[in-house]
């Protein structure tokens, strides 16, 4: 039986998050000599961006091209790629854990009768049981998971498996399906992006702030070096609790779960509850005028100074590069 791949894409792009989980699905596929791995993507895309699913891994990308899939309705995207699923005979489903890939992947594991694995870090190992690796308690454990069902679906953590690049161009093909929208009771009256900037649970980079930026006023220093560097910006739980920054930019165990490749922490002490948010990241470099902030105990890369003349002076080295 197969192996299905959900691929999500924006703007034009398909999800580096997703490309991980077309190269899961391979490794996959290669262990359980499971035959081709197929990916499916939902709405409007270029073809030859999906193609590109084939450097990761994918012989083929299933096209769902139907305009009624671009309102993001998930029942909608549950409901195709139970479709494709079962029109090309899988066996396992993965995607990228995400907070689409996880609506999606809970309605899916009830349309197909299987088990859901969420978080997974690597490989299941097939020999006694069919047993599979996640991450849990944001990411300080691991737990392993027997699965008995015939049907599987695997959400793939973010930054947990290495990215192939070198496969040939996936052949891609349109499909027709038939989902009738009025069905689902969620309906998307109008959707409106709030900035053009990267979005904090996507970025691939993270600047973030605490409260050793001192005020508001500060946030230039912050947005400048995100903005050099294509990432997002986060903050601590104080900054957003006192409205110096928004709520959705809060990093931590009570606000967003980060898993970057690049973090970077500005002026954050580095408070367990913060650190349950990035500590899955794959770099972390942390800038505190204390040595002795708990943060530099997490970090790959710690400058002790002041902020306020490190992120000018780092800011105008990103630029120059
Ligand atoms: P502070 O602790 O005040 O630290 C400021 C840091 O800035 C210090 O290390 C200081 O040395 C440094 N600094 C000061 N001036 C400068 C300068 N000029 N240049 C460089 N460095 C400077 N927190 C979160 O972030 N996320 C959460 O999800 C979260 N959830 C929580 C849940 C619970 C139930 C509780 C009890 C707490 C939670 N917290 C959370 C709060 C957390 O415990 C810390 O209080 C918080 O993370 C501290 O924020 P901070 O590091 O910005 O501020």
């Amino acid at each position: 039986m197969s192996v299905l791949v959900y691929i999500e894409h924006a703007d034009g792009s398909v999800k580096k998050t997703s490309l991980e989980a077309v190269s899961y699905a391979k490794a996959l596929s290669d262990k359980l000599g499971a035959g081709e791995v197929i990916a499916v993507a939902l709405g409007s895309i270029a073809q030859e961006e999906l193609a590109k699913a084939g450097h990761a891994g994918a012989a083929k990308v299933m096209h769902v091209n139907d305009e009624k899939l671009n309102a993001g309705i998930i029942q909608a995207h549950a409901e195709a790629v139970a479709q494709v699923y079962r029109k090309v005979g899988a066996g396992t489903l993965v995607l990228a854990k995400s907070s689409l890939g996880d609506a999606v992947a809970a309605r899916l594991a009830v349309k197909l009768d299987a088990a859901l694995v969420s978080n997974v870090v690597e490989l299941p190992e097939t020999g006694s049981g069919y047993k599979v690796k996640r991450s849990i308690y944001t990411g300080k454990a691991f737990a392993e998971t027997s699965v008995n069902k015939d049907h599987k679906i695997l959400a793939v953590k973010k930054n947990a498996v290495d990215l192939k690049t070198d496969g040939a161009a996936a052949a891609v093909e349109t499909v027709a399906l038939d989902i009738n929208a009025d069905n689902f009771a969620t309906k998307i009256i109008s959707t409106d992006k709030a900035t053009g900037e990267v979005l904090l649970p996507e970025a691939d980079i993270v600047v973030s702030g605490g409260r050793g930026m001192k005020g508001p006023e500060n946030w230039g220093l912050i947005e400048d070096l995100a903005k050099e560097l294509g990432a997002a910006t986060g903050c601590s739980k104080p900054v957003s609790d006192i409205g110096w920054r928004p709520h959705h930019e809060h990093v931590g165990q009570t606000g967003v779960k980060v898993a970057p490749t690049l973090y970077i922490a500005v002026g954050i002490s580095g408070a367990i509850q913060h650190l349950a948010g990035v500590n899955s990241s794959k770099c972390i470099v942390v800038i505190n005028k204390d040595a002795e902030a708990p943060f530099f105990k997490a970090a790959d890369y710690g400058i002790v100074g002041d902020a306020f003349e490190v992120l000018p002076k780092l800011t105008e080295a990103v630029k120059a590069l």
